[in-house]
């Protein structure tokens, strides 16, 4: 998958979840943190690519990490929670994404280092940046129509 079509994917997540939670902080803060979940997992493209940062166990300690710095930044337990959640789900859909193309991803590392995935398309196929696409925009149409509290 592209960094774009990443990227995309968990700005729309964090817009979605801004306008089912958030105000005005929300939603400036929630797409972006999102996003930046969405590209988050190709930092390791330089060393170990798809295993060191493709995996449930990194994606929680980040994401843990993440919240107690919003937390201790000051932010309400409720933004920092909900901001963190909106950067898990984008790292969540890279790896998920990452997962349908050939290569697959190291989902259990460091307990399990096998590619695992369903290993339906090439990386860069355009039926997958589609399909991504086509989820994030529904994402985003849904955060349009719903009605905040
Ligand atoms: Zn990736």
């Amino acid at each position: 998958m592209r960094r774009l079509t990443h990227a995309f994917t968990g700005f729309s997540i964090g817009f979605l979840a801004a306008r089912l939670w958030g105000g005005n902080l929300a939603l400036a803060a929630y797409p972006l943190l999102g996003l930046l979940g969405g590209i988050f997992p190709d930092f390791d493209l330089k060393s170990c690519h798809r295993v060191y940062l493709h995996n449930l166990f990194s994606s929680v300690a980040v994401t843990s990490g993440l919240y107690g710095v919003l937390v201790g930044s000051g932010l309400p337990t409720v933004v920092s929670g909900v901001g963190s959640a909106c950067f898990l789900a984008g790292w969540l859909s890279h790896i998920l994404l990452d997962s349908l193309t050939l290569r697959g991803v190291a989902l259990l590392y460091p307990f399990d280092k096998r590619m695992r995935g369903l290993r339906l398309i090439r990386s860069g196929d355009w039926r997958g940046e589609a399909l991504a696409w086509l989820i994030g925009l529904g994402l985003i149409y849904l955060g349009f129509i719903v009605s905040r509290p």
